[in-house]
């Protein structure tokens, strides 16, 4: 339909935190994803859709047309790298950091630092901006784990109260990124649908401006 649209979102902190702002632009979900199986959930406005993704392959969707719209966290973005997107809007939810992590109790360490982490394209321009070589290991979850067993010496991961490093004898060391969720946008959407996009937008841009 030509004005209507599928948004775009992973279930959790994501979904609860974007679902006031989506009622604030009078978008209530017919269902909650935590408790139903399926990944197209209707709304109260026949005109939008909601469509239950991974966090890491909402960019994807938006980028090629699944989705007109979507929210993804900025990490998420950066490691995509944000190509056939707007990134129109900062929902200034689900705030943390990128940050580098290591052991409380580093021993010295000697020759090419090992970074255990999944943002490897955040990571390697990290290091590389600080001129520094580092080896680069690839991980898909549990990345505190990798210096308690010896796989790496540091990690890369978001952080946000710290409790989890902390519950695992790590700490902060380097801070990469500040990081919060953002509205992405397909490209083609904003042109076909411009109307209903920039509507869209502007309730919810109104939304986070009134800290709903
Ligand atoms: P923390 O509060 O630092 O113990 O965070 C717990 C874990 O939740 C971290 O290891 C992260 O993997 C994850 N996390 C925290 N905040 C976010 C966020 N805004 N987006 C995605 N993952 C997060």
């Amino acid at each position: 339909m030509q004005n209507s649209l599928t948004i775009a979102l992973s279930k959790g902190r994501i979904f609860k935190e974007t679902l006031p702002l989506l009622a604030h632009a009078g978008i209530e979900p017919a269902e909650d994803p935590e408790t139903s199986r399926k990944l197209i959930l209707s709304t109260n406005r026949d005109d939008v859709r909601l469509v239950i993704v991974r966090a890491s392959d909402v960019p994807t969707y938006v980028q090629y047309g699944g989705a007109d719209l979507g929210v993804a966290g900025k990490d998420v973005l950066m490691e995509h790298g944000g190509d056939g997107l707007y990134e129109p809007l900062d929902l200034r939810i689900a705030c943390c950091k990128l940050m580098v992590a290591g052991p409380v109790d580093e021993p010295p360490l000697s020759g090419r630092l090992r970074i255990a982490t999944k943002f490897v394209r955040s990571t390697r321009q990290y290091y590389a901006q600080q001129g520094q070589q580092v080896e680069i290991i690839k991980l898909y979850g549990s990345m505190e784990l990798a210096p308690l067993v010896g796989l790496a010496d540091r990690i890369v991961d978001v952080v946000d109260t710290g409790n989890t490093l902390r519950a695992n004898g790590l700490e902060p060391r380097e801070h990469i990124a500040d990081i919060s969720s953002r509205l992405i946008v397909n490209r083609a959407s904003m042109k076909m649908k411009h109307e209903a996009v920039t509507d869209f937008i502007r309730c919810i841009e109104e939304a986070v401006n009134s800290h709903v």
